[in-house]
């Protein structure tokens, strides 16, 4: 039961489950706090705390507090067992979908060692390491055999086309690509797919990129390197750095924002240095951004036209990476 209570708390955080019952309150202070009027109780001036980061609330009005079970378990007089009934039945269907992407990672994952091209692809990327490539669980898409192993079973077309593994046409939505899952509390939320051809733009799935790529493990590192592609992730992971961190492009959403706020952090700033610029003008504008919110930053300076991917590809190694970053000017 503990564990259970856990998971559904990490699948459903209290503040997402607040706003969905249209509770609105406005950053208070320093990170992951939010304040706003008491749902517990009547009140003209705000007093209801939320602790994104701990998943808790308190009420300095009338002194109640605890976590998503206490709250539902206050507001709709329920006892905490009717409580997780309740909310287990709210969030059943977001846990169907991160059961389908799981099971679709793990047979793209068993597709990899099948396709001698999709293999080449990740060689010519830099990632030739095995245990890397387990470890993320890249896998590849060959297109037209997804469908016909979930259908088996028991998925129905509609669910995989709402979530976008099926196209419009109930064909596969990833054809040709190798492809990374992106996880948040320990389930797959979206999945990355890059097309071995070069024909063909990346894309996610429809639906959220989520937070910060694989933010769990990074959280509590006073050092964080962020970057914006997962080869480039991928690449350094695979050289030994564990501090890193992806927002998937170069533009952060609210909640990876949040994210990089949530706590005291040097962020080395380690976008792309392309031709025309816009990497870099990124990374300023973050940097910014991130300093008004008291983060400090630093930029990561690569030789023209690199990105850490190809930093890497065109043989740079790990010492030399880590020059970069004791050289990376504030
Ligand atoms: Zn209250």
């Amino acid at each position: 039961m503990g564990e259970d209570v856990e998971k559904l708390k990490q699948r459903l955080p209290l503040l997402d489950y607040l706003r969905q019952q249209k509770w609105t309150g406005r950053p208070a202070g320093y990170g992951s706090e939010f304040v706003g009027l008491c749902p517990l109780h009547e009140e003209t001036r705000p007093s209801f705390y939320v602790n994104a980061r701990k998943n808790l609330f308190y009420c300095h009005g009338c002194g109640q507090g605890g976590d998503l079970l206490r709250f539902v378990q206050l507001s709709r007089h329920l006892s905490f067992r009717e409580s997780f009934a309740y909310l287990e039945q709210l969030s059943a269907p977001a846990a169907d979908a991160a059961t389908v992407l799981e099971q679709a990672a793990t047979f793209y994952q068993n597709q990899l060692d099948r396709y001698p091209e999709a293999r080449d692809y990740l060689q010519q990327r830099g990632l030739h390491n095995l245990a890397t490539i387990q470890e993320l669980r890249i896998g590849y898409a060959p297109g037209g055999s997804l469908r016909r192993h979930l259908t088996a079973q028991g998925y129905s077309f509609d669910l995989l086309r709402r979530l976008g593994l099926l196209n419009a046409q109930g064909r596969d939505a990833f054809y040709q690509r190798v492809v990374f899952p992106c996880c948040q509390g320990g389930r797959v939320i979206n999945l990355y797919g890059r097309s071995i051809t070069a024909a063909f733009a990346h894309r996610f799935l429809h639906g959220s990129k989520g937070g910060l790529y694989a933010w769990d493990q990074v959280q509590q590192c006073p050092e964080v390197i962020l970057v914006e592609g997962l080869f480039d992730y991928a690449v350094l992971w695979q050289a030994g750095f564990r501090h890193v961190t992806c927002s998937l492009g170069t533009h952060l959403n609210a909640c990876q924002f949040q994210q990089l706020c949530d706590g005291p952090r040097t962020v080395y700033l380690t976008f792309d240095v392309d031709a025309n610029g816009s990497g870099q003008q990124a990374s300023q504008r973050l940097a910014l951004r991130l300093r008004a919110q008291g983060i400090p930053t630093r930029h990561v300076l690569l030789p023209d036209g690199h990105d850490p991917n190809s930093f890497f590809v065109q043989g740079g190694n790990r010492g030399q990476f880590q020059s970069l970053l004791e050289a990376a000017l504030p």
